[in-house]
């Protein structure tokens, strides 16, 4: 069994390889891929860079050259939901892409033909993240997340976000490397925990909160890997 593990950031992944202690680096495409051994299972591990097109880079060169056989994202993100405080977790149950529009030709934002405008993630790794979340007596919410190519800090955006996509946080990331997964067949999971509200003071609270949120969803990620690998 081959689990990639993704972040967008140098600080999504740094967690998971400090936990790891030895990797093997391989460069392609552009980016840093660590490569090692885990309780039976082998892990390829990289930070994409920011937004779709770099994460769908990574996502697909996990897959189709390193060989990733399911795929699990770790980060950060801005929160829709009020209920969601920083460093609280979120599960996507489905994803979408804000930014995706075509409705000049009469269709739904976040949709373009032969495509859809969500996708929904793994039903069993989700089983696997209810486990864990009970197990660590952390309460995880599910809901949608919201993805595009733009760090959203402005109140009436994210509140059309939400409105739109009836989605409860937003990133860069995650509906570009669902697209992907989606497409290629192989199962996948997108964490993240809260580093902001999305808000005018969004900048701020991410640069504060950043690598705690990070070392929050990335110690329950290898909590997943755990499970999976048992
Ligand atoms: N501080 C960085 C830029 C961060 S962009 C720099 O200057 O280099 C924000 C990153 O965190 C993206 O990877 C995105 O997925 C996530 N994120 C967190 N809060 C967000 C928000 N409010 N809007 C969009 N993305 C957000």
């Amino acid at each position: 069994m081959k689990i990639a593990i993704m972040g967008a950031m140098p600080e999504e992944i740094a967690p998971i390889l400090e936990k790891l202690g030895e990797y093997k680096t391989t460069e392609y495409a552009g980016n840093k891929y660590y490569e090692a051994r885990y309780k039976g299972a082998d892990l390829v591990i990289a930070y994409s860079k920011i937004g779709k097109v770099f994460s769908t880079l990574t996502a697909s060169s996990m897959i189709q050259h390193f060989g990733a056989q399911k795929l699990l994202f770790s980060g950060v993100a801005g929160a829709i939901s009020p209920s969601l405080k920083v460093g609280d977790l979120i599960v996507a149950t489905k994803l979408s892409q804000h930014d995706l529009d075509i409705t000049a030709f009469g269709h739904a934002f976040g949709y373009v033909p032969e495509g859809s405008v969500y996708i929904d993630t793994d039903k069993d790794l989700i089983t696997i993240s209810k486990e864990v979340a009970s197990e660590m007596g952390k309460s995880v919410k599910e809901g949608i997340i919201a993805t595009g190519d733009q760090f959203v800090a402005n109140e009436d955006r994210k509140n059309w976000i939400g409105d739109t996509f009836k989605a409860d946080a937003l990133e860069m990331e995650g509906a570009s490397v669902a697209v992907v997964c989606n497409a290629l067949d192989i199962p996948f999971f997108i964490l993240r925990s809260i580093s902001d509200a999305a808000d005018m003071d969004a900048s701020f609270s991410f640069d504060e909160f950043l690598e705690t949120s990070a070392v929050e969803s990335a110690e329950f990620v290898m909590k997943m890997v755990d499970k999976i690998v048992d």
